[in-house]
């Protein structure tokens, strides 16, 4: 068996405390959410300071890739060290009729483990392809590969996805029962990551044409929740 197909088993650190009835166990949810995401937040101790910095990401299989430039300070620091990740995809604003109630639907991952620097040219090109098609699928084998010097310019993260929790809420507000008849508006307003039409580059040669693989991403929406999700 896979570990792709184990359930997520939680740890002391991945054990939801509140609204446990939040939590999701299985693998599949963690997937999916790290799928739907564009960015991560990487939060590790930087000389004694805990920093938690926004980068792009991508996954193959049980592993989870950062990038980033090989002065990277964050990565850098994170390599060896025990870290911490969370992807986060907001759903919906909740808007209740008590302004206590008010909250938002979401799916967020938090993983745990330590991260180890990436060294071997193959595992590296890999990830690296991953976090490219991550962002925009396709894009890898479209674009020119990176060369010698600036694969040597990048510092790939790797970091196991085998401590992980996931947590989701859906639904509408849930107010006290006194407020119901106070006639305030409540309800959600969703929402999700949209894509605008694509600018080509004011330097582009006028005979290039959009490709296939940014055309079905502009103007469409980015990891909205499946119809019954949560
Ligand atoms: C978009 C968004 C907005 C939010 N806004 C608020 C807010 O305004 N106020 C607020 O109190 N909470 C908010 N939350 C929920 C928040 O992330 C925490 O779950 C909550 O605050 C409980 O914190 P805690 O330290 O008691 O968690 P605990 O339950 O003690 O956390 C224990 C472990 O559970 C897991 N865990 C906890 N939260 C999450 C999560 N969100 N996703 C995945 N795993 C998790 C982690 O592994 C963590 O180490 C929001 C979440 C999202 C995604």
């Amino acid at each position: 068996m896979r570990m792709t197909d184990l359930p997520l088993s939680p740890t002391p650190r991945t054990t939801l405390h509140r609204l446990r009835e939040r939590s999701r166990l299985d693998r599949a949810d963690l997937d999916a959410i790290l799928d739907a995401g564009l960015i991560c937040h990487l939060g590790v101790v930087i000389e004694d300071t805990p920093v938690v910095l926004p980068t792009g990401y991508g996954r193959i299989g049980e592993n989870l890739y950062l990038h980033g430039s090989s002065a990277n300070r964050s990565l850098l620091s994170a390599a060896g060290q025990q870290v911490c990740v969370t992807v986060t995809l907001l759903d919906g604003l909740v808007c209740a009729r008590a302004v206590f109630h008010h909250s938002m639907n979401y799916r967020s991952a938090v993983i745990f483990g330590r991260a180890v620097l990436v060294d071997d040219p193959q595992q590296k090109l890999a990830a690296l392809e991953a976090v490219t098609n991550h962002l925009v699928p396709g894009r890898w084998d479209y674009a020119r590969a990176p060369t010698r010097k600036e694969l040597a310019a990048t510092a790939v993260l790797a970091l196991p996805l085998d401590e992980a929790s996931v947590k989701v809420r859906s639904g509408g507000p849930k107010d006290d029962p006194e407020d119901y008849d106070s006639g305030i508006w409540a309800g959600v307003l969703p929402s999700a990551l949209a894509f605008g039409a694509a600018e080509p580059d004011p330097a582009l040669r006028g005979d290039i044409p959009i490709p296939d693989h940014i055309a079905v991403l502009a103007s469409q929406f980015r990891g909205a929740p499946q119809a019954g999700s949560g």
